[in-house]
């Protein structure tokens, strides 16, 4: 069998990929290495346009039983302890926390709901056709035997692990284009307000701390890394809570690192047969470590581009991606670079938002697409 679109990897880049197909009418065959539900390492930080992407996608979150904590604030903390703190508008969407458990299995089942179907499979490589010159499926290592699938097109959505992009291009090996990241979950002693926190700290720039609520007395808490330079990352994350004025225990069973691809701008994400979206496209914002929101809109963008190719018209995804994202992933680079890799600059920028004007263009800058 021959499917229309194959998605390797069910987060919410193939996910959505998947849904959007699917409600096309397109025979779309979704695979993962694991079953659903299942986690995902991450700060579970969701800025507006994730809810915005939700409605679009009549992503019904209440039938599907969402587990999310609505975000009221957000603060961020400078090198020098100065914090600069922003309210939520009070509208229909907004930001919210929500555990990548609940969250990806959500969108995991709209797109099943939608028409997509799903097996569970282990992909090793793309499938070449005979001249090499073009992607025709998939194929899964399966009781140490290969096994070959066919599509008309691949939609590669496999996060990090990258298991189509890394043969098709081999691996980047530019020192700067991976970050690291440590994350775990704390039970809080005392309740806090529903305020997301980015602590820029001397020793971890152009990276930062964060405790993201994800409950009343929950919390999501990690530390962002640019490059790591021998350092531990659980002892950062400890020294990082202890500082801190909120009273928490983690919970030892979910302290995890994971890497974290970040944003490339002159690369194509397209080569015939096949479409990369989310991580395995290289679409992290390098400032905030944040790619949940590319991957559901290159994921979504890769679908439209899919179908133009099924239905025998020209595609043109790397213009599509780079009209909606490169500026805004390539100010966030820029930031990151040149302002808060400089503590001097970055304190004395902090000083100058107690002026309106700036203050709003300092948090588009720093938070970006939380904001
Ligand atoms: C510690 C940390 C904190 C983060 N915090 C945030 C945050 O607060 N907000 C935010 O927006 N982003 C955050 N991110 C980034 C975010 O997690 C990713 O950008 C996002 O998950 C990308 O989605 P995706 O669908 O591309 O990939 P993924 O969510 O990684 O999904 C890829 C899927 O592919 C599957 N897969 C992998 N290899 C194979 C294979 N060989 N065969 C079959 N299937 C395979 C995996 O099992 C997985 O289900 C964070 C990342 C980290 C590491």
């Amino acid at each position: 069998m021959i499917h229309d679109v194959i998605v390797v990897g069910s987060g919410p880049g193939g996910a959505t990929a998947a849904a959007t197909l699917a409600s096309h009418g397109k025979s779309v065959l979704m695979v993962d290495r694991q079953s659903f539900p299942r986690d995902k390492v991450c700060g579970d930080g969701m800025p507006i346009e994730i809810m915005k992407l939700l409605r679009q996608m009549n992503v019904d979150i209440h039938r599907h039983k969402l587990h999310y904590h609505r975000i009221e604030a957000l603060s961020i903390s400078s090198p020098s302890g100065r914090e600069l703190k922003t309210i939520e508008k009070q509208r229909d969407v907004f930001s919210m926390t929500s555990p990548r458990y609940s969250f990806d299995n959500t969108l995991h089942n709209h797109a099943l709901q939608s028409g997509a179907k799903f097996e569970q499979m282990n992909i090793v490589k793309p499938l070449m056709s005979a001249d090499r010159e073009k992607v025709t499926g998939i194929i899964e290592r399966r009781d140490n035997q290969l096994i070959e699938h066919e599509a008309r097109v691949v939609i590669a959505a496999g996060g990090v692990a990258s298991p189509i992009a890394r043969a098709l291009r081999g691996e980047n090996k530019e020192q700067d284009v991976t970050a690291i990241s440590i994350r775990a979950y704390a039970c809080l002693k005392k309740p806090i307000e529903a305020c997301v926190h980015f602590y820029f700290e001397p020793n971890l720039l152009p990276g930062y701390a964060w405790l993201f609520p994800v409950g009343e007395d929950r919390a999501n808490v990690g530390v962002y890394l640019h490059q790591n330079h021998g350092q531990n990352m659980r002892a950062l994350l400890d020294e990082f809570c202890a500082e801190l004025d909120v009273e928490m225990e983690i919970d030892p069973a979910t302290v995890k690192t994971w890497s974290l691809p970040l944003y490339v701008s002159d690369e194509s994400r397209a080569m015939p047969g096949v479409l990369m979206v989310g991580d395995e496209g290289r679409f992290v914002n390098a400032l905030t470590g944040g790619g949940i929101y590319s991957a559901m809109l290159t994921g979504h963008e890769a679908a439209i581009q899919a179908i133009k190719l099924l239905e025998g018209h020209p595609s043109d995804y790397d213009r599509a991606w780079r009209e909606q994202l490169d500026s805004s992933l390539k100010r966030g680079r820029f930031v990151q670079k040149n302002i808060v890799s400089h503590p001097t600059l970055f304190n004395g920028l902090f000083t100058l938002t107690d002026l309106p004007l700036l203050r709003r263009r300092f948090l588009k800058a720093i938070a970006g697409d939380h904001y």
